[in-house]
């Protein structure tokens, strides 16, 4: 099956271009000694693991469902972050993860000792422990738990996307120096258990913010990092982007190890499958208003919702802006939503009913937020392989729309 012969709507994942990314990472890897992680977070198409684990340290984790993904489906090391845990969440992660990080003073005080203590207690499998059938074979290793703390380097680099700023002023994600140095003060013993420090603060950037952001951090928790055994510098690098200075990153990860003697990481999510996937959709009616707006079998509302709320114009195939070719159309949704407009774009020839259009980029942050608002169905997940060839991966029904609400 070729990309232009599956059925619509389907999201694609190119395989090829993949793999292109993962090899840059897996460089950027060699040449630095950084760990690479994929923050299941913006992808987590997990047929694509055995893939991914072929160039990559392991995953990142936004809870439990996540890092017990990464555990059966991954291996590698597990890495969990969340800006607060439910006890028995965290109780359970502790059988998946190797690396815990909090992100607060009270959450390391809540469960830091706690995760130590459970951790050394297991030996056995952890879904009998959790009283969970095993689905399929997963490595079931002894691991030795590290656990870190988030902090906020109080560094914005960004103003374009500010909902994606954890820099903000009030922002919750992560410890502020003032705090951080007060807890310090209070019990110097609070940090005992803790043996890495985090921050995430980039979203699609370069690595000239990244240096700019590490030095803020260094500015007031260099002399702590000389204590910790591991810094992680979060996501947010666009390393794959072809206008990345990865020298930049690779000099700057280069100092930092030898500098403070800490194990790198970086858990990039939109890297590993930038522009590595697509969303073809088919023309379903055209309606005239003032403009001509085109009905898609897919829409911004369900199947890309970033669109309305980073939000971005995606990039489709074989198309300019509004004016810029011939034949100029607004594209929209078949939902009853007004708003679900993914925006305006013009061709060289007249789009009809029953036209196919390809959505690029759309590996990212589209299937991991997809849902089924409206009773819209969720599109099929297909594969292509390097020589064009679409397979699918998985199709959805009715099911899945009716059992997510009774
Ligand atoms: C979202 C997130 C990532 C991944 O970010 P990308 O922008 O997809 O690279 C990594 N770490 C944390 C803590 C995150 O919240």
């Amino acid at each position: 099956m070729r990309i232009n012969d599956i059925p619509t709507p389907a999201y694609v994942i190119d395989e090829k271009k993949l793999r292109e990314n993962l090899e840059i990472l897996k460089n950027v890897q060699e040449e630095s000694g950084c760990h690479i992680l994929l923050a299941q977070k913006a992808f987590s198409a997990f047929a694509e693991y055995p893939l991914i684990k072929q160039y990559l340290k392991g995953t990142t984790s936004s809870g439990l469902f996540e890092a017990r993904l990464a555990y059966e489906e991954m291996g590698g090391e597990v890495h969990v972050y969340a800006p607060a845990f439910k006890e028995k969440d965290l109780l359970d992660l502790v059988h998946f993860c190797d690396h815990i990080t909090f992100n607060s003073i009270a959450q390391v005080k809540k469960y830091a000792a706690m995760a130590i203590e459970t951790s050394k207690q297991l030996n056995g499998n952890p879904y009998e422990d959790m009283g969970i059938m095993l689905l399929n074979e997963a490595p079931i290793v002894p691991k030795h738990l590290s656990l870190g703390l988030r902090v906020n380097p109080e560094c914005s680099t960004q103003g374009e996307h500010a909902i994606y700023d954890p820099c903000a002023p009030g922002s919750r994600l992560g410890v502020t120096f003032d705090v951080f140095k007060k807890a310090l003060e209070e019990d110097s013993t609070v940090l005992d258990n803790i043996e890495g420090l985090h921050f995430h603060t980039l979203c699609e950037q370069n690595s000239d913010d990244l240096v700019t952001t590490f030095e803020a951090f260094e500015k007031n928790f260099g002399p702590y990092l000389k204590k910790m055994k591991w810094l992680n510098m979060g996501g947010g690098h666009h390393i794959t982007r072809k206008d990345y200075d990865r020298e930049k990153l690779i000099n700057l990860i280069k100092k930092i190890k030898s500098e403070y003697d800490v194990e790198v990481y970086l858990e990039p999510g939109e890297a590993i499958a930038l522009n590595a996937g697509y969303l073809v959709t088919e023309v379903l009616d055209i309606v005239e208003n003032g403009i001509s707006t085109l009905i898609l079998d897919a829409s911004a509302a369900c199947h890309m919702p970033d669109v309305l709320e980073m939000p971005y114009r995606p990039p489709l195939r074989d198309s300019g802006e509004a004016g810029e070719k011939k034949y100029t159309y607004r594209l929209s949704s078949y939902t009853c939503l007004a708003g679900d407009i993914i925006g305006d774009y013009s061709f060289d020839k007249e789009i009809r009913i029953g036209d196919r259009l390809i959505f690029e980029d759309m590996a990212i942050y589209s299937m991991v937020k997809n849902n089924t608002f409206n009773g819209i169905p969720l599109p099929d997940i297909c594969a292509m392989d390097e020589e064009g060839n679409c397979r699918l991966i998985k199709s959805f029904g009715y099911d899945d729309f009716k059992c997510r609400l009774s």
